[in-house]
């Protein structure tokens, strides 16, 4: 597995420390609000196990599936719900936790999406922003770390379902996805 990347990008020490920074934040804004944390499967599932037990407050836990890259490692702007929550969100505080913000294409559409489901707020919890290639505005609530444009694997994020049980964040080397194709 390490033969297929490039260096290290966020170590797993660095990323616990920011992962419960983020998760005070969190429970300093939201105390004596009932809030719901909306992971986006999957690359955001390690990442949600451990900001939740960083939050120390009441929150429920709920998830979502979307289409975004499929097996390519660029966008293609397309955005498809393929598992919709199982909470009713109105009347309720929704935290969005995503793994990484690039174009900003799929949490636009999951923010729009959202808010049309008469929740009190919607805010987006994020650890990795890839600011260079934003093609639509995102209001990012909290922030892991902005990393530059690079492939990340690891922490949740994954290139073809591999590399995702890697502790820390690194960089694919390219010639991973260009050999076998996008
Ligand atoms: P956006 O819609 O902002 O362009 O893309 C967001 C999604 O693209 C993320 O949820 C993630 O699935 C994927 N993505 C974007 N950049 C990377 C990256 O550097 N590494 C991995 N593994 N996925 C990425």
């Amino acid at each position: 597995m390490h033969q297929d990347l490039e260096r290290k990008l966020v170590s797993a020490s660095d990323i616990q420390a920011r992962v419960a920074e983020m998760g005070r934040e969190i429970a300093r804004d939201y105390a004596g609000k009932d809030l719901l944390l909306v992971g986006i499967l999957k690359g955001s599932t390690i990442f949600m196990a451990d900001l939740a037990r960083q939050i120390d407050i009441p929150v429920a836990m709920d998830y979502m599936a979307v289409s975004s890259y499929g097996l390519s490692t660029t966008s293609s702007g397309v955005v498809r719900i393929l598992k919709d929550l199982e909470e009713s969100i109105g009347g309720r505080h929704v935290l969005i936790v995503e793994d990484i913000v690039d174009t900003g294409l799929t949490l636009n559409y999951l923010v729009e999406s959202l808010r049309t489901r008469g929740p009190v707020t919607v805010k987006v919890c994020v650890l990795l922003d890839k600011f260079e290639r934003r093609k639509v505005d995102v209001e990012v609530d909290y922030l892991g770390f902005l990393i530059p444009d690079e492939f990340a694997v690891g922490y949740g994020l994954d290139y073809r379902e591999r590399y995702r049980n890697l502790a820390d964040i690194w960089v694919l080397k390219p010639e991973v996805y260009t050999k076998q194709g996008e």
